[in-house]
């Protein structure tokens, strides 16, 4: 399939079958014959049998911006503020989770060579635990939050829409991330407080991070193939490339890449930081031309 948005020409993209369409004025896609008609670029009203120099009904917003390219700079600002945000959320959470696991591990290194004194108090170790537990939990909530402003709605794309499945198999598993991570900080508290029920609690706790995990590799791809969608809109060639090449690339640093003293996992990172960090350079850019930053 050959995707791009021609910029200079007045393209729209079927929420259908993703053709592009050229010409404002067509009424029904050339490949599958679905109905054209945009909804409000600002509050999904259908706008079929509307005339191109009116008002939307519903909010007053021009029709014919509904009609423009399907572009991100002609989306609604309430949608593109969204998205922005939630990308300042993912990327500077990631980066303190990155900060937090080398905390963790150098304090592991430090607490069992001995140079501190062992004999902490267990309320000690105790306190410790939680603290990191907390932070665990503070951080992955607030990166899942962002991925669900980085999922939201377009309203000038309601209804039958190829973005819609990605988007929404995001916002599910973010929701199984975010249970399992409240279930697991209950958990570890309970386990501090009564030793006696660990075993049990083990269990449960381990199956929650199973269903976390598959959550978050299912997210992963979902993710990828929604950051294609929103690179055609840029549009951003090489973004979409990436993000295209880093659906295999991804898996193969993370599993094979961590034989190779464990830094495949972390290329992976970065590489998939500088996708997101590009995607939100442009909403910025896009932004600032648009007067709302
Ligand atoms: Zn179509
Ligand atoms: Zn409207």
């Amino acid at each position: 399939m050959v995707v791009h948005i021609d910029p200079t020409k007045f393209n729209r993209t079927c929420p259908r079958c993703q053709a592009t369409v050229h010409g404002a004025d067509a009424q029904t896609c050339p490949r599958c014959s679905g109905s054209m008609i945009p909804a409000c670029v600002a509050c999904g009203y259908d706008l079929a049998g509307l005339p191109r120099e009116g008002q939307c009904p519903e909010c007053g917003t021009s029709v014919a911006m509904s009609y423009a390219p399907d572009l991100l700079e002609n989306r609604s600002l309430l949608f593109l503020t969204q998205l922005r945000s939630g990308l300042t959320l993912v990327i500077w959470g990631t980066l303190a989770q990155l900060l937090l696991g080398l905390g963790v591990f150098t304090l592991a290194i430090v607490m069992s060579s001995g140079a501190l004194p062992r004999a902490r108090s267990f309320a000690w170790h105790s306190g410790m635990s939680l603290l990191i537990q907390v932070l665990v939990f503070g951080l992955s909530l607030l990166v899942l939050f962002g991925w669900w402003r980085i999922t939201t709605p377009d309203p000038a794309r309601v209804g039958t829409d190829l973005d819609v499945k990605p988007r929404q198999v995001i916002r599910i598993a973010v929701v199984l991330q975010a249970t399992a991570a409240l279930a697991s900080l209950i958990a570890g508290s309970i386990v501090l407080s009564a030793p006696t029920l660990a075993a049990g609690i083990a269990d449960v706790a381990t199956a929650l991070g199973w269903v976390s995990d598959l959550a978050w590799i299912v997210q992963f791809f979902a993710a990828m193939l929604y950051i294609q969608w929103l690179a055609r809109r840029i549009p951003d060639t090489k973004l979409y490339t990436d993000a295209r090449r880093f659906m295999w690339l991804g898996p193969v640093l993370y599993t094979v890449g961590a034989l190779c003293i464990g830094l495949g996992p972390l290329v992976a990172l970065i590489l998939y930081l500088i996708m997101l960090f590009v995607l939100r350079r442009h909403l910025t850019t896009i932004l600032l031309r648009l007067g709302a930053l």
